[in-house]
């Protein structure tokens, strides 16, 4: 490989919008067989938007929106940013405050501990199942709820826009012969939406960062190069686990500081240029 050339293509890709952070990231580029993608804010464009309110309890829809607030200005997700767009001004503070990536964060509002995420997550933490969560998902949106130890507020239903170029993308790829999988820690509906909507066949939803990571290896094991696609802390593991990774510049710092691209377009389909760039430049250096 003449450095000269991929110097030249890394050069163009990074005018271009795809942002070269690691000097091998190229090589691997050209050789990945499987293009393992994020959901939220990588497939999707990340400005999602509260599109209901279901509240379960005598508290009022801006009571509920305000005790979620309190907690999402503990998160970097995309979620977070819909949520207080909602709430408008913030009258509640949460203190400390965790995140579990994939699933939901928790912390104390005046004394007492507040739980938002999945329905399974709040399953898991709260022992309350939330009994029409089947329901709210059917439609295909993300369902965030809202829970004490004792008591299901409210749920909140999102939706997010297709990222440009999505589909494009999808659909060079496999014209290419590669694989093409979606993981997402949002459920089935949510997951097979978009999944539809882009052209993707292979879908993994509830995936929690962990078991993101195991699909990885998998495929790895079995004599694949993962090219890793995502923007969350959930996806900082898989990110550094692929053999080549591309963060998208509007994703959080961790999955930005793991990758070995930084896609800086708003064009999803830079990507697919970036591919062939990549093979291009191998073909003429060797
Ligand atoms: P994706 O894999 O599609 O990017 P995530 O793994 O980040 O999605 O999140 C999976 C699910 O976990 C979300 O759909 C949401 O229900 C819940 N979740 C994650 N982070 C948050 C948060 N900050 N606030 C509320 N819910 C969250
Ligand atoms: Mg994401």
């Amino acid at each position: 490989a003449t450095p000269t050339a991929i110097t030249a293509a890394t050069s163009a890709l990074t005018q271009a919008g795809l942002l070269v952070t690691r000097g091998t990231a190229l090589e691997t580029l050209a050789q990945a067989t499987h293009f393992i993608f994020d959901k939220t804010g990588t497939l999707t464009a990340g400005r999602l938007a509260v599109q209901q309110v279901h509240v379960f309890s005598n508290k009022t829809e801006s009571d509920c929106l305000q005790f979620a607030a309190a907690l999402e200005q503990h998160s970097e997700h995309p979620i977070a940013k819909a949520i207080l767009t909602r709430a408008g001004e913030y009258t509640l503070t949460a203190q400390s405050v965790v995140n579990t990536p994939g699933s939901g964060l928790h912390g104390e509002i005046a004394g007492e501990m507040w739980y938002l995420g999945t329905p399974s997550f709040i399953a898991e933490q709260t022992h309350l199942s939330v009994t029409d969560s089947q329901a709210l998902q059917a439609g295909g949106d993300t369902v965030v709820v809202l829970a004490t130890g004792q008591q299901v507020y409210a749920a909140f239903l999102l939706a997010d826009e297709l990222r440009e170029g999505a589909a494009k993308l999808i659909a060079d790829l496999y014209a290419r012969g590669h694989r093409v999988s979606l993981l997402t820690g949002d459920h089935e509906a949510a997951a097979k939406r978009v999944a539809d909507a882009v052209g993707i066949t292979t879908v993994q939803s509830g995936l929690k960062p962990d078991d993101k990571l195991a699909f990885v290896r998998a495929c790895q094991a079995s004599g694949e190069v993962v090219a890793m696609i995502g923007d969350g802390v959930n996806d900082a593991p898989v990110l550094a686990q692929a053999q080549v990774s591309i963060a998208m510049g509007g994703g959080t710092q961790v999955a930005r500081a793991s990758a070995d691209m930084i896609l800086l377009s708003e064009q999803l389909s830079l990507l697919s240029k970036g591919v062939v760039q990549a093979k291009r430049t191998l073909v003429i250096v060797r």
